[in-house]
């Protein structure tokens, strides 16, 4: 079952305290399709300029990632630079050019309109409204946020909130959107802000998943060597739906969605080991399953005698 993802296409330029690489790819959709690929076929939705490299069609195509849904139009492509602090957690953003996304209207191929599964990666609460009106009634929707449009297009963000069956977002996020400090009240406030699910990411503490009755908390993988944490959101968020759609026939149930928050997990703790989608594009399904049973045993534990 495919998995229709929209969100930004990007060249990015990031500094962490040891390195700093220019025009790097990147973009949420960018890495959220990588990230859901492993798991099954990838319609992807987005935009992109003159500059951006004509190998990366190439690349998508390998990976049955189809990008008939991505326009390519005069200008730049949109480009975002960030800036790590030393412990790698908390991140400025340096500048950012919409360039081609000024007058981005995603438009559904026809073929795209009955794709079950959509991934509304990080991009303004109105285009990722703009995608589900022209969608035939997906079975399940993500979506991912960010702080920006929390302080920006509010209303925008309250109105997309009921149409999505899951919500993901950070815990600095989760605390501005509902003014709560602690995390379990933010996340069930969040939910009666219309999602079903919402997923609350904490870095490098792991996430946690609230549905009505239901609660589930995960730690994150533990790495010693972290190169570039962007894209980690985004890659969770791929790596979740990519899950859901190629493994959920019927209804999706909590439990699925445990294993999804898992893999997404997986996915991400891939993604930071190297700068840009490197890590990604070297990754085998074979590592993936082996860092979900690790995973799997690190976090089991039995009761007491
Ligand atoms: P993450 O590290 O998961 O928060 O995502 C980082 C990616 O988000 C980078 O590759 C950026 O190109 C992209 N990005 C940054 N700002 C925005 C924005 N306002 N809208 C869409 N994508 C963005």
């Amino acid at each position: 079952m495919s998995v229709l993802v929209v969100g930004s296409i990007a060249l990015d330029t990031v500094k962490t305290p040891v390195e700093e690489h220019a025009d790097l790819l990147g973009g949420s959709a960018s890495y959220a399709a990588l990230a859901a690929s492993f798991f099954g076929p990838v319609r992807l939705v987005g935009i992109v300029g003159t500059d951006f490299p004509a190998t990366e069609f190439e690349f998508w195509k390998s990976r049955k990632i189809d990008a008939q849904g991505v326009q390519r139009v005069d200008g730049k492509t949109f480009r975002w630079s960030g800036e790590y602090s030393w412990d790698l957690n908390t991140r400025e953003t340096r500048s950012v050019a919409l360039n081609v996304f000024e007058n981005f209207q995603p438009a559904l191929p026809e073929s795209y309109r009955r794709t079950d599964f959509a991934l509304l990666a990080n991009i303004a609460p109105s285009l990722q409204s703009h995608v589900l009106d022209q969608m035939e009634k997906p079975r399940f929707v993500v979506a991912d946020t960010m702080d920006l449009w929390i302080e920006t297009t509010r209303a925008d963000l309250d109105a997309l909130l009921p149409r999505a069956d899951l919500l993901i977002l950070n815990d600095s996020e989760a605390r501005e959107m509902t003014k709560e400090t602690s995390l379990i009240k933010a996340g069930r406030k969040i939910r009666e802000m219309g999602p079903r699910y919402v997923a609350i990411k904490k870095g490098e503490h792991g996430a946690l998943l609230f549905g009505e009755d239901e609660f589930f908390s995960c730690g994150a993988y533990p790495l010693e060597d972290i190169h570039d944490p962007t894209g980690a959101g985004d890659t969770f968020a791929g790596g979740l739906g990519g899950y859901l759609a190629a493994n959920v026939k019927g209804e999706v149930t909590f439990a699925e969605l445990r294993r999804a928050v898992i893999y997404g997990s997986v996915l991400a703790s891939f993604c930071v080991e190297a700068f840009s989608l490197e890590r990604l594009r070297s990754l085998t399904k074979d590592e993936i399953l082996q860092r979900y049973e690790v995973f799997r045993s690190m976090s089991q534990f039995e009761m007491s005698a």
